[in-house]
């Protein structure tokens, strides 16, 4: 453990480049090295024994624990103000692995209904075949939370500030409805990054991430990231006996008993990670370590850059709305100055007056901006939902999920700002035509 391992010893910035990392013990490399070793030599057999019983902490195998992916553990539950934390290959997998392990077939939690529309499908299709259930309520109303709550609810699951349509709700009006349940808050943090939102400081219990956007902020490597706060009492009720019942994979062993503040990460990593292995490969962990030493440098300039964009969009004549929490228009500005003084990231979606067709060839007649389906690069992206990634949905549906017809999605980069308008400013005039 260094001195950087306490959140408040050092400033973010220090943080974000040295929490976690140390010069190589074995060469002084000075930067983290990339392990790629499936597996570790014990040092005799009482030491493996007491490896697989949990006893020591070390590394046996890399599905389980990596030197490189523990540095990015480590790092982020640094930056985040957590305990501990469990990577994984992606952001889908992390939510996966949380979910394991708080839920049993048949039980139920509640979700907002702004979320990442991938995550609207991971919990409203796929995990129905496991025996779990979800239902959304709206985060500008966080007493519908409340309603939505059942006998055998488990979990209340936020987005800090939403993908893509950037709505923040009272946070933590909604972290006191789960505390009142005694059930944990789970918020997904990707769009806003530990640099411009600590959830832990507002109630939350388990902050999750897909380190592809912004952690890594290059669009080079995907991941995810489960971090737990310390704070939730596992044994206030009988509700999650992942954590508080004997496991006989572990000769009875009991994770909340055993491991305590960090029990929540033990298990997702000795059994959800171990027994459904979508590890984080250690070279996407090394290039989202070398990220996240510019994390705090990118986001102000992405906010910046946001932020200018937004502005000019609202002004725009074929732009007939924008959803930004920064803009004074947002029904989130309110949410956004309690909670985010230092911005709120830079996704967020508009609407064109011309509908379907504009929305079609706005992102043809992009040249700077890339069309694809991702978001938080050094790159500015656009896309338009209801041609792309809500395709499948009837109008409806795409109006539902804030992907209607006439929606487009962008992702504001870091380049010159001057130059992201004169793109977007060029492919609006090509509207006319
Ligand atoms: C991208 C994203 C995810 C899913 O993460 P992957 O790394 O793509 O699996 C989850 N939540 C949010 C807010 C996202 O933007």
């Amino acid at each position: 453990m260094t001195d950087f391992d306490t959140k408040n010893a050092f400033g973010f910035e220090t943080r974000a480049i040295h929490a976690g990392a140390a010069p190589d013990a074995a060469t002084g490399a000075r930067n983290t090295p990339i392990h790629h070793s499936t597996s570790y030599v014990f040092d005799d057999v009482d030491h493996a024994a007491s490896l697989f019983n949990l006893q020591t902490f070390g590394f046996i195998y890399s599905r389980l624990t990596n030197p490189t992916v523990a540095v990015l553990e480590e790092r982020i539950a640094n930056l985040e103000g957590g305990r501990a934390a469990c990577a994984a290959g992606s952001g889908h997998a992390a939510q996966f692995l949380a979910f394991f392990t708080l839920l049993e077939p048949g039980d139920h939690f509640v979700a907002s209904r702004n979320l990442y529309g991938g995550s609207i499908t991971q919990f409203g299709v796929s995990f129905k075949k496991l025996g779990w259930h979800c239902d959304f309520a709206d985060p500008l109303n966080p007493e519908t939370f409340r309603a939505a709550l059942k006998e055998n609810s488990k979990a209340i699951f936020i987005e800090s500030v939403s993908n893509p349509s950037s709505v923040i709700g009272d946070i933590e009006a909604i972290a006191d409805i789960a505390r009142d349940s005694g059930i944990p808050l789970i918020v997904d943090n990707t769009m806003a990054t530990p640099y411009l939102f600590n959830p832990i400081d507002h109630g939350a219990d388990i902050v999750i991430h897909s380190t592809t956007k912004y952690l890594n902020g290059h669009g080079n490597s995907m991941g995810g990231i489960i971090v737990e706060s310390g704070k939730f009492d596992w044994a206030q009720n009988d509700k999650f006996p992942s954590m508080t019942a004997p496991d006989d994979a572990y000769h009875g062993l009991t994770f909340y008993e055993t491991f305590g503040d960090f029990g929540f990460t033990m298990r997702i990593r000795a059994v959800a990670l171990r027994d459904f292995g979508p590890a984080l490969s250690p070279t996407n962990a090394f290039m989202t370590l070398t990220g996240i030493e510019t994390l705090p440098l990118r986001m102000n300039r992405h906010v910046a850059n946001a932020e200018t964009v937004a502005a000019w969009l609202e002004d725009h004549p074929a732009v007939a709305w924008v959803s930004y929490a920064g803009l004074r228009s947002s029904n989130s500005y309110k949410s956004k100055n309690k909670y985010f003084s230092k911005g709120c990231g830079s996704v967020f979606t508009f609407g064109l007056k011309g509908g379907y067709d504009a929305g079609t060839r706005l992102v043809e007649g992009c040249t700077l901006l890339s069309h694809l389906a991702n978001v938080g690069d050094t790159r500015s992206l656009i896309l338009h939902p209801a041609s792309t990634t809500h395709r499948q949905l009837t109008e409806d549906q795409q109006i539902a999920a804030d992907a209607g017809p006439d929606v487009v999605r962008i992702s504001v980069g870091i380049e010159t700002v001057e130059d992201i308008i004169a793109d977007l400013d060029q492919a609006l005039r090509g509207l006319r035509d």
